[in-house]
C-alpha cells in the first residue's frame, strides 16, 4: 500500500496517529531507517520539523536559505576563550541537511573505526561495516567526479598540493548525470544529486510510510522506561509558529533530528545522562582564497571535485574543493568603498579552498530559552594550534601554484603576498577574528560501551530505555575527520537492520 506525504499545517484539527514505528527527523539518518524498517513491513511514521520543498532547484540561492536552511543559515557555536566562533549550518526541510550537501560522500576512514573498536564497539571494524556502506553507496549512486569537471581553481590548488603534499585525489559523490553547475548547496535542478529526499523518501512512501512536515516533535512520551511515542506542535504554516498540538502513539521510536536537536528533545524528554549534548565535533572549516594573474572562473565546474587527505592521518587535516557563489565571494573580500570594488572586479580571478579540521570534540549543545539550542564551543589546546599551520599550508599551496595574493579568513586583514605573510602574526590572532563555518554536527548523543560515558548502546538504543532509538550524526562515537553524510546513512542503515533482526 502507497504511503502519504501531507503538510501537517495545512490539516485541520489536531493529529493523532498510531504506528510500528515513528522516526522524528527526515534526514540523512531519518529517511535510511524510515525506508528500511517501512521496506521490512512496518507501519512507519515519519515527523518532519520543516516544509516539503521541491522546487529548490529553480530558487535563487537566497530564496532558497530562507525556504531549507535552519534559521537563514545564521546558526552559532559560540567560541570560548581563544576559540572561533562558528557558523553551523543545517537543512530544515523535508530530506534535512542531506537536500544542501555538495554530494560528497566518504567512507569512515579506517583508522577512525579502529578507535572505536579499542574504545569497545567491537562490532565497528572495517570489515564488518563494509556491507553496510556497499549498500548506501549503491543507493545513493555514490561515483567519482571525473577530472574534466575540475574548477581551474581546483586544477591551480591541485598543482600547489602536489609540489608540497601528494596529487588531488578524486571526490565521491552521490550524484548520478551531474552537469557540473555548482549549485547543489541550493537545490539541483537536474535531480542530479541523489541526497535522501531523492533515493531513499520515495522508496519509504512506496512501501507505505506516512510523512507529516511542519510537525515540531517537543519530547518522547514514556511508560516508565519504555518510550511509547511522541508529542509535539503543529507549525502554522505561514508563521512557522507552534500552534495545535498532535501525538503519535508508537512501538518504538526513532530520534533522528541532528545532532543540534536530539539532545534537545532527550532532554526535554526527562532523560538524564552525564555526557548528554556535550562531545560535540563540528570539523571547523576554513576558506583560503587566492588572486591569480589568469582568470579562473572560479563557478565553473562540479562543486566539490577534489581533496587532499595527505595530512588526515597524521595531522587530522582535510583539503576539499569547494565553490561559493559569485555574491557571496564578493561579500567577503577584504575592504570598503574603492577598494572593495578593485578586488569585487576580479571575481573571475579569484580561486578558493577548503581546509577542515578533523577536531577534539569539545562543544556543548543545550537547551535554549526558545526552540533553537545554545551551543558553545572551546577549541582543545591541540585544535587551536592546527588553525594556523592549516591556514599557513593553504596558502603556501597556492603561492606554489602561482598566486599573487591570499586572503585569509581573518576579519578585516587585507590580502598578502607571500613575503607579508612570512611577517604576518598569524599565530596571535584571537580566534573572535577568525571566520569560521561548519556543515558538521556531530556526536552530542555518542554512542559507545559505557552509559555513563555514552548515550546509546552499539546497536543505537539509549541506555536505561525500551523501544528508543536515536539514528542521526548525533550517534558518532568521535570526530570523523571527514564529511559525514555517508558515514550518518550506513550507521542509521546499520542501526534499522539491527531493528528488523536483519543478520550480516
Ligand atoms: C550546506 C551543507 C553542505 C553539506 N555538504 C556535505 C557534503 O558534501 N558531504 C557530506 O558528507 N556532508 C555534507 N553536509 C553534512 C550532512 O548534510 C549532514 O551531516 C547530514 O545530513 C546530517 O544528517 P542527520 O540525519 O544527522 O541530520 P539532518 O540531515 O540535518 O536531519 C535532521 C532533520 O530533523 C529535523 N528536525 C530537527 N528537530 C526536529 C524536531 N524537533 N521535530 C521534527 N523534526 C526535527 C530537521 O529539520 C532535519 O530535517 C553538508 C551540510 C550542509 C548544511
Ligand atoms: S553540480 Fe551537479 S549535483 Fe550539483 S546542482 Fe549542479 S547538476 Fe546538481
Amino acid at each position: 500500500m502507497a504511503g502519504s506525504l501531507q503538510s501537517a499545517s495545512r490539516l485541520a484539527g489536531e493529529l493523532r496517529l498510531d504506528c510500528d514505528v515513528v522516526v522524528v527527523g527526515s534526514g540523512a539518518g531519518g529517511a535510511v531507517i524510515a525506508t528500511t524498517l517501512a521496506e521490512a513491513g512496518y507501519d512507519v511514521v515519519v515527523l518532519e520539523e520543516g516544509p516539503h520543498v521541491p522546487n529548490t532547484g529553480a530558487m535563487r540561492p537566497s530564496e532558497s536559505i530562507r525556504h531549507t536552511w535552519r534559521d537563514g543559515a545564521v546558526t552559532l557555536a559560540v567560541g570560548l576563550g581563544d576559540s572561533p566562533s562558528i557558523n553551523v549550518t543545517a537543512g530544515r526541510c523535508l530530506g534535512g541537511s542531506s537536500t544542501l550537501t555538495g554530494g560528497v560522500c566518504f567512507r569512515i576512514p579506517d583508522h577512525v573505526l579502529d578507535g572505536w573498536v579499542k574504545e569497545g564497539l567491537t562490532d565497528l571494524t572495517p570489515e564488518k561495516m563494509d556491507p553496510w556502506f556497499t549498500e548506501v553507496e549503491r543507493d545513493v549512486h555514490v561515483e567519482e567526479v571525473p577530472a574534466n569537471m575540475r574548477s581551474r581553481g581546483t586544477e591551480l590548488f591541485g598543482e600547489g598540493f602536489s609540489k608540497i603534499a601528494a596529487p588531488l585525489k578524486p571526490m565521491r559523490r552521490n550524484t548520478r548525470g551531474c552537469h557540473g553547475c555548482g549549485r547543489c548547496n541550493f537545490g539541483c535542478a537536474h535531480k542530479a544529486k541523489l541526497s535522501v529526499d531523492i533515493a531513499y523518501l520515495p522508496r519509504a512512501l512506496a512501501a507505505g510510510a506516512r510523512l507529516y512536515t511542519g510537525c515540531l516533535v517537543g519530547k518522547v512520551e514514556f511508560s516508565g522506561t519504555r518510550a511509547t511515542g511522541v508529542s509535539g506542535r503543529i507549525l502554522d504554516f505561514d508563521t512557522q509558529r507552534p500552534s495545535r498540538p498532535f501525538s503519535v502513539r508508537a512501538k518504538r521510536v526513532v530520534l533522528a533530528a541532528g545532532a543540534m536537536f536530539n539532545p534537545l528533545i532527550l532532554a526535554k524528554s526527562g532523560f538524564k545522562n552525564p555526557v548528554l549534548g556535550k562531545h560535540l565535533s563540528l570539523h571547523p572549516s576554513f576558506r583560503v582564497i587566492a588572486r591569480f594573474d589568469e582568470p579562473v572562473r572560479g563557478w565553473e565546474g562540479a562543486m566539490q571535485s577534489a581533496y587532499g587527505d595527505f595530512y588526515e592521518k597524521t595531522d587530522g587535516m582535510l583539503f576539499n574543493s569547494v565553490s561559493v557563489p559569485t555574491g557571496v565571494l564578493a561579500a567577503t573580500m577584504p575592504g570598503f568603498g574603492t577598494a572593495h570594488g578593485k578586488l569585487r572586479n576580479q571575481l573571475d580571478h579569484l580561486a578558493i579552498f577548503g581546509g577542515m579540521l578533523h577536531d577534539d570534540a569539545t562543544g556543548t549543545v543545550r537547551p535554549g530559552l526558545g526552540r533553537e539550542p545554545i551551543m558553545t564551543y572551546r577549541s582543545s589546546p591541540r585544535d587551536r594550534a592546527r588553525i594556523p599551520v592549516l591556514l599557513r599550508r593553504m596558502a603556501s599551496f597556492w603561492f606554489e601554484a602561482g598566486a599573487k595574493e591570499i586572503f585569509l579568513p581573518v576579519f578585516g586583514v587585507p590580502g598578502q603576498t607571500a613575503d607579508s605573510l612570512k611577517n604576518f602574526p598569524l599565530e596571535e590572532v584571537h580566534g573572535r577574528q577568525m571566520e569560521c563555518s561548519s556543515q558538521h554536527p556531530l556526536g552530542t548523543c555518542q554512542m559507545g560501551v559505557d552509559p555513563q560515558r555514552s548515550v546509546v548502546d552499539d546497536h543505537g538504543r539509549v541506555w536505561g530505555t525500551q523501544g528508543l532509538y536515536l539514528g542521526c550524526g548525533s550517534v558518532m562515537p568521535s570526530s570523523l575527520g571527514v564529511n559525514p553524510q555517508l558515514a550518518i546513512m550506513t550507521m542509521a542503515r546499520r542501526t534499522a537492520g539491527l531493528m528488523v533482526g536483519e543478520g550480516r
